[in-house]
């Protein structure tokens, strides 16, 4: 197939720019444009050659473009692929990539082309933009699948998955850990009382309570219906007994119409060097609990086999 001769570069989909004054930033004149530059950017095509060129830019792009575009033509003979933006005669940007290079027949002129890239930016930004609302869903949903909606805890799942690596940590530097069941008292009767949604009320009070307690390496967690479990680190009996007590305190703090809202407490505690899994030690404070509840209830008890009553 013959080749055909060279289209008119007034038909080349790009715009075409050859500007003087290498040497001088001062004073560097534009020599051609193309009407597809002139076209494409809104510059009347007449008062085009014999302008300076830093009229095109903006003051940042100027700098650009005498600071690295220029020198690199020089050094390099050309330069790819700059962004720059132009200061277009409506006073708007207009963000381009710019190829230059020497004229090769006049080596003291410079050649560039410039392709408009705002459906590019614009495209982009929508990228970045789609990518951040990803990452926000995603992080509502890690949210959402680790927490319990009513109260802000962590779920059960969550705090299995947690307690399983406190305990590790624990067999590794011998240390202990306290498992915590707590059940409030009659809660039943103030749902009857009350109504679901009134009950709904004291349980999400008494979660951000509990939450706002304790420290952050504590966990924090909605067992069930208006059950908590508290796996604390680094505790022995004194300390846990004290634990406890506080969120009896917390417990008669959230405001009930009528009466006094109680809770009853399982306690267990591993030994340093125990090499107990989390469901045992839950088992083991899920017993003392159910005998707080035989005792009377309002109380904590600690499970030592005998289920030794502690306080209350
Ligand atoms: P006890 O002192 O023995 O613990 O008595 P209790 O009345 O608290 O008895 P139990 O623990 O067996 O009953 C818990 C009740 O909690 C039963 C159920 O109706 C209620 N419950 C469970 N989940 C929810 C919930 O999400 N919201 C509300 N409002 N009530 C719940
Ligand atoms: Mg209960
Ligand atoms: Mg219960």
């Amino acid at each position: 197939m013959r080749a055909l001769s060279p289209p008119d570069p007034d038909e080349i989909p790009c715009g075409c720019l050859v500007f003087s004054g290498i040497d001088e930033p001062g004073n560097r004149l534009i020599r051609y444009a193309n009407h597809y530059f002139s076209g494409q950017f809104g510059f009347a095509a007449e008062g085009l050659v014999g302008s300076p060129l830093s009229g095109l830019l903006t003051k940042a792009s100027t700098v650009i473009f005498d600071a690295y575009v220029v020198p690199t033509v020089l050094h390099e003979g050309r330069c790819s692929e700059v962004l720059l933006e132009l200061q277009t005669p409506t006073g708007s940007k207009c963000p381009v990539v710019v190829n230059a290079r020497r004229h090769s027949a006049d080596r003291t002129l410079i050649v560039l082309s410039l392709f408009d890239t705002t459906q590019r930016d614009t495209l982009y930004q929508e990228l970045v933009e789609t990518r951040r609302q990803l990452e926000e869903k995603a992080t509502i949903l890690q949210h959402l699948s680790t927490t319990d909606e009513l109260t802000g805890l962590l779920n059960r799942r969550e705090l299995h998955k947690r307690a399983a690596i406190m305990l590790a940590e624990a067999r590794r530097y011998e240390t202990s850990v306290a498992v915590l069941v707590v059940d409030i008292d009659h809660f039943k009767e103030l749902n009857d009382t009350l109504g679901h949604a009134g009950g709904d009320k004291i349980l999400a009070e008494l979660g951000k309570r509990f939450r706002e307690q304790g420290r952050l390496t504590d966990i924090v967690a909605r067992y069930g219906g208006e059950e908590f479990v508290f796996v604390v680190p680094k505790m022995d009996e004194f300390c846990v007994w004290r634990f406890a007590q506080r969120l009896h305190k917390i417990a008669s703090e959230v405001r009930v119409p009528g009466k006094v809202l109680t809770v009853s407490i399982g306690i267990s505690l591993s030994h340093p060097r125990d090499d107990l899994l989390y469901e045992v030690l839950f088992m083991r404070a899920d017993k003392a609990l159910y005998a707080a509840k035989a005792a009377g209830r309002n109380r904590s008890l600690i499970f030592d086999f005998d289920a030794q009553e502690i306080g209350g």
